[in-house]
């Protein structure tokens, strides 16, 4: 990022001090090096992952974005691509992965499977939608999603992470729960998600009563 970008918009620095000197603020600068060294956690699911895989080569080359060291753990990753057909039996897989990812963490929602069941939507193995579960923060649509698209929507996360601020990020709460800590789901006859078990107890309660 060149100097008059980070700089505050119409802060007044004098003509001869402009290449040495930059006058921000703590969120721009953060903001500046978490969208500027996004690594993806090295995760794929399906056919969608053969796009995202394209775009890592030299003709798309994500390492333009500071994108291209895609981490074999969790533990350094700081975004997670759910690129494939979300099936409930890897589904508490993908969970405890994006639980283990320290924050700041984000989710991107690749191809029209991860945002919404895709072609498989009605089948009985397929979750659909990624964001059931998970907080996404981009949806990428497509079936599969060119790697240019991915790239464009890889942009559109570094635009929200531009936005954000020290005072209100979740991540620098402190004393708060975490709001994004998903609960494992159980996986039965089928994909059961905690979270809802009171809802599961009423509709049960209400079904014993008729
Ligand atoms: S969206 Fe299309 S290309 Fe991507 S995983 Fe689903 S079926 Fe495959």
């Amino acid at each position: 990022m060149e100097n008059e970008s980070l700089n505050l918009p119409n802060y007044n620095i004098p003509e001869d001090m402009r290449d040495v000197v930059a006058v921000t603020t703590l969120d721009r600068l953060y903001n500046w090096g978490r969208r500027s060294s996004l690594w993806p956690l090295t995760f794929g699911l399906a056919c969608c992952a053969i796009e995202m895989i394209a775009a890592q080569m030299a003709r798309y080359d994500m390492a333009r974005f500071g994108m291209e060291v895609m981490r074999p753990t969790p533990r350094q990753a700081d975004m997670i691509l759910i690129s494939g057909t979300v099936t409930k039996k890897m589904l508490p897989a993908i969970i405890r992965l994006y639980n283990q990812m320290p924050e700041p963490k984000y989710v991107v929602a690749m191809g029209a499977c991860a945002s919404g069941g895709g072609p498989f939507k009605e089948g009985y193995n397929v979750v659909a939608g990624i964001d059931k579960f998970l907080p996404v923060d981009v949806y990428i649509p497509g079936c599969p999603p060119t790697p240019q698209a991915l790239i464009a929507g890889l942009i559109k996360l570094q635009e929200k992470i531009d936005k954000q601020s020290l005072k209100k990020a979740r991540w620098y709460q402190k004393g708060k729960e975490d709001p994004n800590y998903v609960p494992m789901p159980i996986l039965g006859p089928d994909l059961i998600d905690v979270r809802r078990s009171e809802e599961f107890k009423k509709a049960a309660a209400v079904k014993e009563g008729a």
